[in-house]
């Protein structure tokens, strides 16, 4: 027997719809791309949003056609995040970060049939722009005072865009299971993945956001939201808030200690999410301005990589913040865990409550995880057990943008996070290690094997290896690892040199050692568990100073 309920889609454009009429006044403020503070609403974003939805109409953006943007989190990208949804086209939020060959290929993989393009990234997109052939047209986010003559055809000024659309506009209704945005992976090895959200999946993944034991995301937050916007849906921040009537402070392209902090500060921030490294730029501001308060900060989610223990410490004892320690994935929408307190810790000494928080928490609801072993057989939830950690569940992606990758799901849908964890008895999962070998430096990822590959193309180097090494600031900065040929010899400096221009700038190693050879596996690969274990005291030249 079928239930008697209402089988009304779950839609994005729902959510500005409800936020514009239940929390119209609640701000919006960013710091812009051009300088000043800029303050909105949600009734006024959802007014804009109908306008940009017009203006895509108008150019003849249909239904599933992707839409790209480059842009750092600020509110015209927050109009982008529903009025290109809204209509049912594809969100495709592209990482300037990624290398400029990278964003060729996504572009063209996804087949973008517009960009909107920040100022900052103008220069950029102007040197690839020949490359990308699905592209009609570029918008500069930005108004007419402002637009910079540029060589990227068809350019036209948001502003100018949307100022001459109507505001009228009734959010179409379809399908809930319609692609709604689409975030490409930055993976170890091949090209980036494209991991495609539905409508469903992130009206779901919002309600979690909004839970109290998840991101507990609320009408009385006011949320600086540091994890971009074009990072796995700003960890559904931008959806929940909309859900729940939270302020919302887009903090632009700077992230500097200084800049995040007088944000907090200045907009009485209550929650604020990002990666380690920005809150290591944080502490280094504080450290040099002992007076600093933020009386208002209850909630920090630091996530992308492992929380250190002495983050955690530092802004409870400093401002009397807690950490929700967070863990997911772009092919998750991103949440999978997070790490809350149980009724059970209330009392419990305060190393012992960090030695839980350290951890990266408990699934949430509508997450399903295991850890099992290399035959599949699922491992004991022991906290001591570790293995594959494997997922599955409603914003957990069935399978990559285009079928690559092939099928990416065993017979029960069960998902292989690339990660290896253990799981407690309380269901607090850790990350013991990653299966891959993937070199996360401030919250990006750089791939060992890409810069081997290169390495090894240097006519004096036999074979190379390539490891994170922990680093102060940027979390894990690549160590090259390097046996030369017989009789031939090349210094540090030669072969950095010889890697630039080769790879993206930040992904050149921060050291170089040599060595007479390294540790293989039985099938001939590279040992690199050895390599870390022989590497473990190693530290970056002058590394302790960033600190
Ligand atoms: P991404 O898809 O770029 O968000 O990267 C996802 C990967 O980042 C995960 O598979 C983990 O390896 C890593 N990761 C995310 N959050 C955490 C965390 N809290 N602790 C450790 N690793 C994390």
């Amino acid at each position: 027997m079928q239930g008697l309920m209402q089988n009304a889609p779950l839609l994005i454009s729902s959510l500005i719809e409800y936020a514009a009429l239940y929390h119209g006044d609640r701000e919006i403020v960013s710091k812009t791309v051009e300088g000043p503070i800029h303050r909105t609403n949600y009734r006024e974003l959802n007014r804009r949003a109908k306008q940009v939805a017009n203006a895509l109409t108008r150019l003849g953006v249909k239904h599933g056609d992707r839409i790209g943007t480059l842009a750092w989190n600020g509110y015209r990208h927050m109009e982008l995040y529903y009025g290109v949804s809204g209509i049912g086209a594809v969100l495709h939020t592209i990482n300037p970060r990624l290398f400029p060959e990278q964003i060729e290929y996504i572009v063209n993989h996804a087949e973008d049939q517009y960009i909107f393009v920040d100022l900052t990234f103008v220069p950029l997109l102007e040197k690839l722009a020949p490359a990308l052939k699905p592209v009609k047209g570029y918008i500069v986010m930005t108004d007419e005072a402002h637009m910079q003559k540029c060589t990227l055809p068809n350019a036209i000024a948001y502003e100018t865009l949307i100022a001459r659309e109507s505001d009228e506009l009734t959010w179409p209704v379809f399908d809930e299971n319609t692609a709604s945005s689409l975030c490409y992976t930055s993976g170890t090895t091949g090209n980036p993945k494209g991991v495609l959200y539905s409508h469903r999946s992130t009206v779901l993944h919002s309600f979690a956001v909004c839970m109290k034991d998840v991101l507990g995301v609320n009408s009385a937050d006011s949320i600086l939201v540091i994890v971009p916007l074009f990072h796995a849906n700003a960890w559904g921040i931008p959806y929940g808030a909309c859900m729940s009537g939270a302020k919302l402070v887009l903090p632009g392209q700077h992230l500097d200690g200084k800049s995040v902090y007088e944000l907090l500060s200045q907009e009485k921030v209550t929650m604020t999410a990002g990666v380690p490294t920005v809150w290591l730029m944080l502490f280094g501001y504080l450290d040099q301005n002992p007076d600093a308060k933020l009386p208002d900060l209850q909630r920090v989610v630091i996530g992308g990589s492992a929380a250190p223990r002495s983050m955690i410490e530092r802004f409870e004892k400093q401002f009397g913040a807690s950490t929700i320690h967070a863990w997911g994935m772009t092919e998750m929408s991103p949440l999978g865990t997070t790490g809350n307190l149980l009724p059970k810790h209330a009392g419990t000494p305060f190393d012992k409550r960090i030695d839980v928080q350290v951890k990266q928490g408990r699934a949430v609801y509508g997450v399903e995880m295991k850890i099992i072993d290399d035959e599949g057989r699922e491992l004991s939830r022991d906290g001591k057990a570790f293995g594959d950690l494997v997922v599955r569940g409603p914003w957990i992606t069935a399978g990559y943008f285009k079928g690559e990758g092939g099928q990416i799901l065993d017979k029960d849908n069960w998902f292989k996070t690339g990660d290896v964890a253990t799981l407690d008895p309380d269901g607090y999962m850790q990350i013991t290690d990653r299966s891959k070998d993937v070199i996360k430096s401030g919250g990006e990822w750089i791939s060992s094997i890409d810069l081997e590959n290169e390495a090894v193309g240097h006519p004096a180097v036999a074979e190379a290896a390539v490891i994170g090494i922990a680093h102060p600031k940027w979390q894990e900065r690549p160590l090259l690892i390097v046996v030369t040929k017989k009789d031939m010899d090349v210094s540090r400096e030669d072969l950095l040199k010889f890697l630039e221009g080769r790879v993206a700038k930040w992904w050149l190693p921060d050291d170089v050692v040599f060595v007479k050879d390294l540790p293989h596996t039985a099938t001939g690969k590279l040992l690199k568990t050895k390599l870390r274990q022989d590497f473990k005291d190693y530290r970056f030249p002058g590394a302790d100073a960033a600190e």
